[in-house]
């Protein structure tokens, strides 16, 4: 387990995700006896305290006892090239290969330019006038406004920037279902942020 692991984001809902663990570290090439060549993982999960699944850079995945994993590549072996340059281009390895560099952009990683609090009526803290709220998910102080139709009219606090104290990010869900409990800002799967 050598190299670190990008958080597993997914689309899928809390409920699918019952028992499952992000993994912050893996082998840095896997591959089934199927595969023609290793793969590298970008990603893995821990279900119900057993069975690992590594997602890969490329495509597919590699679980349970079913794959090889090392973290030196025997001679001679080949490598998928997608995985091997996304993952040095996101940073996975710490020195990149000789006379180039290699840059590639995951999605969904970074912060959202707009504040995932933007427009909630949930993620904010009103202050004393009611005029303005602290954003429960950055932190700033942004003005509060009546939202909806005459219909569903409600408070909520307006679209800004994420701020610099944008809370960590759900490993699985990132900050995309933020709702708040107790006065923080929690994933809606219930999982604490990690940094
Ligand atoms: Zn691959
Ligand atoms: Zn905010
Ligand atoms: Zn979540």
């Amino acid at each position: 387990m050598s190299v670190a692991l990008l958080p597993p984001v997914t689309g899928m809902p809390a409920r699918f995700l019952e028992g499952a663990e992000a993994l912050s570290e893996g082998p840095r090439f896997v591959r089934t006896r199927a595969m023609s060549r290793w793969h590298r993982p970008r990603s893995g999960v821990r279900w119900g305290g057993e069975r690992v699944v590594f997602h890969l850079w490329c495509v597919g995945h590699v679980q349970g006892d079913d794959f090889l994993s090392t973290d030196e590549l025997p001679d001679g072996d080949l490598v998928c090239g997608m995985c091997d340059g996304k993952a040095m281009g996101a940073g996975q390895e710490l020195e990149q290969p000789p006379g180039r560099q290699l840059i590639f952009t995951p999605r969904d990683i970074a912060p959202p330019k707009n504040c995932p609090g933007s427009r909630s009526s949930v993620l904010f803290e009103e202050l004393p006038g009611g005029r303005a709220g602290r954003c429960l998910a950055c932190g700033d102080v942004q003005p509060l406004r009546a939202m909806g139709g005459p219909y569903n009219s409600r408070c909520a606090i307006v679209q800004h920037p994420t701020g610099p104290g944008i809370v960590p990010p759900c490993p699985f869900h990132r900050w995309r279902s933020l709702t708040a409990r107790d006065g923080r800002a929690i994933c809606s799967c219930g999982r604490e942020a990690t940094p």
